[in-house]
């Protein structure tokens, strides 16, 4: 496609072509804008509101909203001086759903008017906390690096120790800058502008910053001596605050930005001047691009012409191609995906033909990304392309839509043969070794495909359906390809189901708490149990965690779940401690997918103090992935809850990586075998070699070892010679209820309920 543009472009007709284009794009983008920027509310968008919500909002059918006035694109006044940018659009499309007006003044003046509603706040510790109160994230910025297009030296942060860096000099992006690249020499700058001209003189080699705020001054300017060569591992959010008397409003904006999700992108892609697609840099584009016209002709009478057209023509050619294509790896981007996309199916509905599409991810970037640095990400994705389109047809077309993700649309197709062998050739090819400056890379990757019109008819669900597929892929252990077929949309709403009715469980009282024993090998003794949750659904009966708590995870629920979890053991730790021995623990098992920075979670260690629960009575089974991956807020978070007295138990040791090496800095305190190993003892030499290696390492590291999943006399004895300290499994116990637990060890039901009553009833107060 490129090249034929290059060849048209060469004659006075390809450069007419060319501006009908333009002209026909910018038509069509001001289409768009008006759909999207200005205010049509989607007549089936919702936002679920109690009743107190909805007469509070009737109640105050007008709120102040405090607007920054330079903040280009996020929100500014314009020349006219009216409020434009993300969030103005997002306020724009509230009022209609939420039926009330926002009043817009400028924060910055010394207004006498107190704002409801701060319309953007990035950095949190920038508003008052007595005052404000802050809402989910609507946008998370990435933060860039920009040089000089000369500069050929600089490829990732790495590369900037030691040299002059320009940065606005406050926020979150310092402190982050300073505590993690202590070796780049930092300079504050107050304006975007004095950046440019910093990094145009050569006085800065780089400029780091917002990608979004930037690439928008970038384009305004017209600057074109930029170029972006990598991102930093931050990132921060874009909220906005609400006046801290006012917490039923933060609810009401928290349910609109979910319900306004699917308009997200519009409103975004309004404002992505990256991609050049705004309606008034179209204009002057096409302006511009008629005066070079008018000029061309003039010239060419004064026998100057083919210089300046040919100048002209480059620069057109150059915001068509960005506009359309990946930078990185020259393939086209999302926008011609959607459009061929949809372009092929209409062509195949007239011709009875198929249309294949395939959705490749690939399996591990990110580690990549994360171990290599950028720079040999980007060449990763470069290589990756390359392969992909060798092992399509020439009439296939390959797309990125960004990040690890590639597309493909095959078409003059007449069975499915074709596509599989397609999608088995790319999976093959991208796991063979990859070559980067004298690195060896692997990595794999997992592709999904549907087909028009054998899965859908609709363009939207067959994207979604191959989407769908990759997905299952990825669970069926990645490095592989999977057809779309229905049963996976089978599965998709079963769990859509479950997450749906999960969300109603815990106000339902439907979770119930059942407690495994652990027992000392040495005595015999219960020292311990570990709390199992199980589901007793209206309808469907008792659902195992194995079914639920995967889809808890994925959807958000497993904070709340975990949380009622940990106040229901907190309530029974007293009982238990009480009825069958002082020292006696209950560990409870915690998703990784817990850390994070609005879980609940966060606030177990005051919890524990509160409620005053004795040190070592609660341990946390947490497992290896979770330590691989830490970060500084769960590793903060594990160091505050073992000063509250929380034991950890690292579980399903031996399935995962099983290094013991970060085991001893970060205080666990037991690690459990998972059963795998243990059902294995008696016939298996393997897992017997295996299980006494564990046990002497963690022994060695002053660790103490419970085996999972004991069912046989002979798996406890064999256990009990290799030195292991505590076993858990049906051999001694199936995991059973409070009560059950308490009348084994001969304590009257009666007496049971008098002193349960007694105990404050946590789980009841929160929810
Ligand atoms: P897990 O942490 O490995 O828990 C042990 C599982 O092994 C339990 O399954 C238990 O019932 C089962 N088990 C115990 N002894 C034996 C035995 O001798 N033989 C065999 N075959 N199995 C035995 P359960 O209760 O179905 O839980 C499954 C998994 O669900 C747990 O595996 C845990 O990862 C997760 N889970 C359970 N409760 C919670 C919870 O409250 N929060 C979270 N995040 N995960 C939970
Ligand atoms: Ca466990
Ligand atoms: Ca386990």
């Amino acid at each position: 496609m490129l090249k034929f543009y290059q060849k048209f472009i060469k004659n006075t007709f390809g450069f007419v072509l060319l501006v009908i284009t333009v002209v026909g794009a910018s038509v069509a983008l001001s289409k768009g804008q008006n759909l999207t920027g200005e205010n049509t509310p989607n007549a089936t968008m919702i936002v679920e509101l109690t009743s107190d919500e909805r007469a509070w909002l009737a109640a105050h059918q007008e709120i102040n909203v405090g607007v920054k006035h330079s903040w280009k694109p996020v929100e500014f006044l314009s020349d006219q001086k009216n409020f434009r940018g993300i969030t103005i659009d997002y306020l724009h499309a509230l009022e209609p759903l939420l039926g009330v007006k926002f009043k817009l003044f400028n924060i910055d003046e010394k207004s006498t008017i107190k704002a409801d509603i701060l319309s953007s706040v990035s950095n949190p510790k920038t508003i008052n906390a007595d005052e404000y109160l802050l809402t989910k994230p609507i946008h998370s910025f990435s933060y860039a690096i920009y040089v000089n297009k000369d500069n050929r030296s600089i490829n990732s942060i790495e590369d900037l120790n030691n040299h002059k860096v320009a940065i606005f000099g406050k926020g979150l992006l310092v402190t982050f800058l300073k505590q993690n690249y202590a070796k780049l020499n930092l300079v504050n700058t107050e304006v975007i502008e004095d950046a440019f001209v910093d990094i145009q003189n050569k006085n800065s080699v780089a400029y780091i910053g917002n990608e979004m705020v930037v690439d928008y001054e970038a384009n305004l300017q017209g600057i074109s001596f930029l170029k972006k060569v990598g991102y930093l591992p931050f990132s921060t959010n874009l909220r906005m605050a609400v006046r801290s008397d006012w917490p039923i409003l933060q609810s009401i904006l928290d349910k609109s930005f979910k319900a306004l999700e699917p308009r997200k992108s519009d409103i975004l892609n309004n404002w992505d001047m990256s991609i050049f697609k705004k309606t008034n840099i179209m204009t002057t584009v096409v302006i511009a691009l008629f005066s070079l016209m008018i000029l061309a002709t003039l010239f060419r009478a004064y026998k100057l012409k083919d210089k300046l057209k040919k100048q002209s023509i480059e620069s057109q050619r150059q915001i068509w191609y960005q506009a359309h294509y990946d930078q990185l790896t020259d393939l086209p981007n999302r926008m011609m995906f959607n459009k061929q996309l949809a372009e092929q199916i209409v062509d195949a509905s007239k011709n009875n033909k198929l249309v294949g599409l395939l959705y490749v991810d690939l399996d591990s970037f990110k580690e990549v990304n994360d171990f290599h640095g950028h720079s040999i990400g980007d060449t990763l994705l470069t290589q990756v392309s390359k392969r992909i389109q060798d092992c399509v047809r020439t009439t296939d077309k390959v797309f990125r839509l960004g990040g690890d993700e590639f597309t493909i649309i095959l078409t003059d197709i007449d069975n499915l043969d074709v596509i599989e062998k397609t999608a088995q050739r790319i999976v093959e090819r991208l796991s063979q070794e990859f070559e980067i400056n004298h690195l060896t890379v692997n990595i794999t990757s997992s592709i999904g495909s549907s087909t028009y019109p054998n899965d859908t008819r609709d363009v939207s669900t067959l994207i979604k359906n191959a989407d769908m597929a990759m997905y299952q892929a990825k669970k069926h252990g990645k490095n592989c390809f999977k057809l779309f077929a229905q049963p996976m949309q089978d599965v998709f709403n079963h769990k859509q189901m479950i997450s749906n009715d999960l969300k109603k469980a815990i106000l339902g009282n439907e979770f119930v708490l059942f407690y495994q024993p652990i027992i000392n090998l040495k005595t015999n003794k219960i020292i311990k149990a570990e709390a199992l949750i199980r589901w007793q659904h209206p309808v469907k009966g008792q659902i195992n965690p194995a079914e639920f708590i995967t889809i808890a995870e994925d959807s958000n629920a497993i904070s709340p779940i975990g949380d009622w979890v940990f106040r229901q053991v907190i309530e029974d730790i007293f009982v238990l401690k009480n009825e069958i021995n002082a020292s006696f623990s209950i560990s409870l098992n915690v998703s990784p997918k817990q850390f994070g920075a609005n879980s609940l979670l966060n606030q177990w260690p005051r919890l524990i103090e509160e409620q005053k629960v004795p040190r070592n009575s609660i341990g946390l089974e947490i497992t290896e992935g979770l330590l691989l991956d830490i970060n500084a807020n769960t590793s903060k978070l594990l160091k505050e809850l073992s000063e509250a007295g929380t034991q950890f138990l690292l579980d399903d040791f031996g399935t995962g990586y099983s290094s013991l090496s970060y085991l001893k800095k970060l205080d666990v305190d037991f690690i459990k075998i998972d059963k795998s190993f243990v059902q294995n003892l008696s016939d298996s030499a393997e897992d017997m070699v295996l299980c006494e290696a564990m046990i002497a390492m963690a022994h060695k590291l002053g660790l103490k070892v419970v085996a999972e999943g004991v069912e046989t006399i002979e798996q406890k004895q064999i256990l009990i010679d290799m030195g292991c300290d505590y076993a858990q499994g049906y051999l001694f116990s199936k995991p059973k209820k409070l009560e059950q637990l308490l009348t084994d060890n001969h304590l009257n039901q009666i007496e049971l309920k008098k002193r349960k009553k007694n105990i404050t009833r946590l789980a009841e107060i929160c929810y």
